[in-house]
């Protein structure tokens, strides 16, 4: 199908936190690579994004910093919009959900099913506030956690232990908006039956798109082949998209009933012939979402278009994994993150390199690692030693060689390694256009890179500095011919490269086209492949350099602000005070810890330590815990239970036996159910593989170490 015009949308942020690395590397950077190669290729697109402004979170984010939702959405908004505007993700609208457009919007969508009668009432029982006079989302309750002992865990999940509970499980439950018993009640709501769209959805996803990739086809093939189940569309809340209906006082839309649409509205705010790009079967719809948000982008909006009728349902919805940072699951709750507000002003104009570390390492097809030494080394031997060498040098030549213009190309004398190296050119783009069709943003700038990799090679094999220096009499006419070709060759190369790669790294592409004093039309894509964009005679820039070098003491920096911000513990000075508030925030204390500053403190303080060895007699994994086991360790006068998170370090069997040192005085703390008495200590080594502490020789068990 030859489609006419391109609608690429990008997941709604939600408003009540600034955006991460995750985020960009999830659909932001992909969506904005293949929006501006359409762009360059002169295609009619649209890139459509906006803040979701509703749903459970932000009322409660409202109400713990005493503001009103509102105030927290703007706030917000305003900080996701300004980073993306400063990391080039070049939306042609980033709206918002709470603008009047998307409120009628999603208000009109509604009432169309409705009047077609495709909701089905259903009256249950919910939890109600009776002080406040309002039913509760699960959201709303919290309550102590059967699992752990958490007293303040929520009515949807345990954040201290991570089990998933419903408001019934929850021991002694209260509400946080008034601290009262919450009583079921009867509500009314209005459920979208999607069972009833599983016919369609199969023909359409199952039958009509084995191209989507794999993560997202086997996710929705899962979803189908389990059976699809009615869906509340409406809410009891205040804050959202009044549910636009006589008997539905005090109930709103359901965020994900309205979220979507919001591509819509965006649409509508964005230009008058918003329907040709809704309602066309020649427009190419393409939804660039993480893998959270599959289900709700594949299976429950295309149904709702679908019964609504005279939309047009994504072409393609190509969804990222998960990007982890440093080993671990990025956590905005921990603020185990790279916020990318807090990037732009540590690393001024270093937006490329960001934009490229995070395409070159994207969770296409499995969750990945961004690490601060893979930035620094992708950037160091990447960008500046291949990109920016090969640009800087053919600028340095033809500046010293050239007299700072475009050298002849004299057809005469030239070989094959010149005829080899300008056929790369063309054939570079077509495997760009490939791989950049099929959603490979990663193998695509892997081919950019490559170029300029074949361009140093080809400099250092042409050596033109040295052919500079002869001095054979004779000579010098055909080694200035020698010289004009080879920097011929690498300046068009240079222009070739600016073109292919301004899709990943605009802020480059401009410098490059500054320097070689062309307009951005030059950059149209199809003038890839071309060998005659900069015409002979023409004198270029000095050149300026594309990237710098990043120092370890700033990457250093950054992992020291991420360990001190995440674990716990930072105030370790005060220890035996300290020491239970810290794991309440985390199982994991054994590791991470050498990274810590740790401020000097009196023998008092260590005396109170109790550090007695003991002997592992047995370990065992702790069921739905990845990182625990359960030890049984020999004290010498008694045995101890200690729950250790070490089981991603050690198989069980392998530390049978062990001696350790343990802390022995440390108050007891229920992990998982499992009373953990003491802590085990362990060394970590600069890969992070944990060591246990052992005494040199075996000796008694229960000695004490001082
Ligand atoms: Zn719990």
């Amino acid at each position: 199908m030859n489609f006419k015009r391109y609608l690429v949308t990008a997941a709604l942020p939600y408003a009540n936190g600034p955006v991460h690395i995750g985020h960009l590397a999830g659909c932001y950077l992909p969506s904005d690579i293949y929006v501006r190669y359409l762009r360059s290729q002169k295609k009619e697109v649209k890139f459509v994004c906006g803040s979701d402004e509703h749903g459970v979170p932000i009322t409660i984010r409202a109400m713990k910093e005493g503001v009103t939702p509102q105030q927290v959405v703007d706030k917000y908004h305003a900080i996701i919009k300004h980073s993306f505007e400063e990391m080039g993700i070049s939306f042609d609208i980033y709206s918002r959900t709470s603008n009047e457009v998307h409120h009628k919007t999603a208000s009109d969508f509604f009432t169309k099913l409705y009047n077609d009668g495709l909701f089905e009432e259903k009256e249950t029982e919910q939890f109600y506030d009776e002080e406040k006079k309002t039913f509760l989302a699960d959201r709303y309750i919290v309550g102590t956690c059967p699992v752990c002992g958490n007293e303040n865990a929520y009515g949807d999940q345990c954040e201290r232990c991570g089990s998933s509970l419903s408001p019934e499980q929850l021991i002694n439950p209260r509400s946080t908006l008034s601290d009262a018993v919450p009583v079921k009640r009867k509500t009314k709501h209005w459920y979208f039956p999607l069972q009833n769209y599983e016919p369609f959805l199969k023909q359409w996803i199952i039958e009509e798109h084995k191209d989507w990739k794999n993560n997202v086809y086997g996710q929705c093939k899962s979803w189908l082949d389990n059976g699809l189940q009615p869906r509340a569309m409406t809410r009891d809340s205040s804050w959202g998209v009044k549910v636009p209906l006589a008997d539905a006082e005090g109930k709103v839309l359901y965020v994900w009933f309205d979220a979507p649409i919001g591509y819509i509205s965006a649409t509508k705010e964005l230009t008058d012939q918003w329907d040709d790009y809704w309602c066309k079967d020649d427009t190419k719809l393409v939804h660039f979402i993480g893998k959270d948000n599959i289900v709700f982008h594949c299976i429950i909006f295309p149904a709702m278009l679908h019964a609504h009728g005279n939309f047009v349902l994504p072409e393609n919805v190509p969804a990222n994994e998960f990007l982890n940072l440093e080993g671990e699951k990025i956590s905005t709750s921990r603020n185990w993150a790279v916020w990318v507000d807090e990037y732009l002003k540590e690393f001024p104009e270093q937006q490329d390199v960001l934009r490229y570390v995070l395409t070159a390492n994207a969770p296409e097809t499995k969750d990945n690692d961004f690490t601060w030494k893979d930035f620094q080394d992708r950037n160091n031997s990447e960008l500046v030693a291949i990109f920016g060498n090969f640009v800087n040098r053919t600028f340095v030549l033809m500046h010293k060689l050239c007299n700072g213009k475009v050298p002849k190309l004299h057809e005469d004398i030239l070989d094959d390694a010149d005829r080899k190296m300008l056929g790369e050119f063309e054939l570079t783009k077509t495997k760009i256009e490939n791989l950049l069709e099929q959603y490979k943003f990663r193998d695509a700038l892997f081919e950019v890179i490559d170029l300029a990799r074949k361009g140093n090679k080809y400099l250092q094999e042409k050596e033109p500095w040295k052919k500079a220096s002869s001095r054979e009499p004779g000579a010098e006419n055909q080694n200035q011919k020698l010289i004009d070709n080879a920097l011929h060759v690498c300046l068009q190369l240079t222009a070739n490269l600016a073109i292919l790669i301004n899709p990943f790294l605009p802020f480059t592409a401009k410098k490059m086209i500054y320097m070689m004093k062309v307009v951005d039309k030059m950059l149209d894509w199809e003038n890839a492949g071309k060998t005659k964009l900069l015409s002979v005679g023409y004198s270029l820039r000095a050149p300026e350099l594309l990237f710098r070098k990043i120092e370890n003491e700033e990457v250093e920096k950054q992992v020291e602000k991420l360990k001190g911000t995440d674990k716990p513990q930072a105030a370790s000075s005060k220890l035996q005070e300290n020491k239970s508030k810290s794991m309440e925030q985390s199982n994991d204390q054994s590791i991470n810890q050498s990274s810590i500053n740790k401020s000097e403190i009196q023998y008092d303080d260590f005396a109170k330590l109790d550090l007695r060895v003991g002997t592992i007699l047995a370990a065992e994994k702790v069921e739905k815990a990845d990182k625990l086991l359960k030890l049984e360790v020999d004290m010498g006068l008694e045995k101890r239970t200690i729950v250790s998170g070490i089981a991603l370090h050690f198989k069980p069997e392998d530390i049978v036996g062990k001696q350790v040192v343990v802390v022995a005085n440390l108050a007891p703390r229920k992990m998982r159910g499992i009373e953990s008495n003491g802590m085990i200590l362990m060394a970590e080594d600069k890969e992070g593989k944990l060591h246990f502490v052992s005494p040199g020789d075996k000796i008694n068990e229960g000695s004490s170490v001082t």
